[in-house]
């Protein structure tokens, strides 16, 4: 079975609200087990609107039409789908009935617009609105069912849940369409790409990857009964892992501050990190996690060379032979910050944020990290490029510091 959904309002085309109901939608429509091939976005105008449900209804058998729905001159979805399909527009009194007590509940005359509501394709069904007044309608044409329901999400949700996803359960069965994004990090989409590039595409499960910045995800979808599809994630992530080892961070809503979390925890070891270019920002993504104060003992932030000298103990001539920004500078704040908390390992970061301050043997995007446990420091250098701009260069040299420090965690063991 395949589903189309319609959105109609031109606030939405207009960009002035996110089109969060088609998402929404979009999942009941997986969780249902329905495929979704496309989705449309159709401002309030009654020609446009008939001609978005004559494409849909040309390559999808379940149409799921939100918003316009209303009292008002502009929400004309009910009559340009019921002008679309050649029904008369007919008037249920239970419906004007219950728009009268909706108003006489909260001592208010109705206005004469209200009763518009009231209008229906002939032949269909209204879906009760528990939560506001405009009734949704239900109606098959053709083999196919169309589904309008309100724009307002909280209405809509509650006409989705309370009465859509049930009449199609009872079609689709047990079925589901579920997801598991595999979390990549360390390498860029087209060098992890070109490593499981025989394994993308194919049918249930189906794997596609999608570029974040500092990190690809790789999405594993299948459908079927929920035992199966469980089954077949299990086979497409295993896959994905003897591909890629320990590029994989995480799975779905793993953070990579949280793995690097859980692994420190699982060892009982501690970290303080030292940050110039970051400031602060890994220090940050790890705090984030709750419970991170049983392995996370303090973040300095030493901007200057001063402060890398006074807090992290950087000797000056250090910094004057090699320069702030150097593999020299970022070993020694290592070792300094896990010095001064009495850490297990000593996280260090120094580089280039830019636009600013970039010169030929040290460009923008220049960044050096450093890593220090009580017998061993190493370092690693990184050309990010300008092309992230400054916050993009700052995530970046954060998220290559946390995988760093993950993968020295996970390879000590090895
Ligand atoms: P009602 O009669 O209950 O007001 P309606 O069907 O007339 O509903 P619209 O007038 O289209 O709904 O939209 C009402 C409000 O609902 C919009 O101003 C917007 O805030 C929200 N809304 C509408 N469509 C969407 C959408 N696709 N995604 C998120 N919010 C939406």
């Amino acid at each position: 079975m395949r589903a189309e959904i319609i959105s109609v309002g031109t606030e939405l085309l207009l960009g002035q609200i996110l089109d969060t109901n088609a998402s929404y939608l979009a999942q009941q429509l997986a969780e249902l087990g329905i495929d979704v091939h496309f989705k449309q976005t159709v401002g309030d105008n009654d020609a446009r609107v008939r001609g978005a449900v004559r494409l849909a209804l040309s390559r999808a058998d379940v149409l799921l039409i939100t918003g316009g729905l209303g009292p008002t001159e502009d929400d004309l979805t009910v009559a340009s789908v019921a002008g679309e399909l050649g029904r008369p527009l007919e008037r249920h009194d239970d419906i004007a009935e219950r728009l009268r007590q909706f108003f006489a509940l909260r001592g208010r005359v109705p206005p004469e617009s209200v009763f518009k509501q009231a209008l229906i394709p002939a032949g269909a069904h209204p879906i009760p609105n528990m939560r506001g007044t405009a009734p949704g309608v239900h109606l098959e044409h053709d083999g196919r069912e169309l589904f309008l329901m309100p724009g307002v999400p909280f209405e809509m949700y509650g006409m989705m849940e309370g009465y859509v996803a049930p009449r199609l359960r009872e079609r689709t069965g047990s079925a589901v369409i579920h997801s598991r994004v595999i979390r990549v990090t360390g390498e860029g989409e087209s060098a992890v790409e070109s490593r499981i590039k025989d394994l993308i595409g194919g049918s249930s499960p189906t794997i596609a990857p999608y570029a974040k910045l500092g990190e690809v995800h790789l999405r594993v979808t299948a459908k079927g009964a929920p035992d199966d599809v469980a089954r077949q994630l299990d086979t497409g992530e295993r896959a994905l892992r003897e591909r890629l080892a320990d590029l994989i961070y995480g799975i779905d809503d793993d953070t990579l501050e949280g793995v690097v979390g859980r692994l420190l925890a699982d060892r009982r070891a501690t970290l303080a990190v030292a940050e110039s270019c970051t400031g602060g920002l890994i220090a940050k993504r790890l705090t984030d996690v709750p419970g991170s104060s049983t392995y996370f003992l303090e973040g300095i932030v030493a901007y200057s060379n001063d402060a890398k000298r006074d807090l992290l103990n950087v000797p000056p001539a250090v910094i004057e032979e090699h320069g702030a920004v150097s593999a020299e500078v970022a070993e020694s704040m290592a070792r300094g910050v896990r010095q001064r908390a009495g850490s297990t390992w000593g996280l260090a970061v120094t580089g280039v944020a830019g636009p600013a301050g970039g010169t030929a043997t040290k460009p923008v995007g220049l960044v050096f990290l450093g890593l220090a446990t009580a017998d061993h420091v190493q370092h690693r250098r990184l050309n990010l490029g300008e092309e992230a701009g400054r916050a993009g260069i700052r995530f970046l040299a954060a998220q290559a510091g946390l995988n760093l420090l993950r993968l020295r965690l996970l390879r000590s063991d090895a």
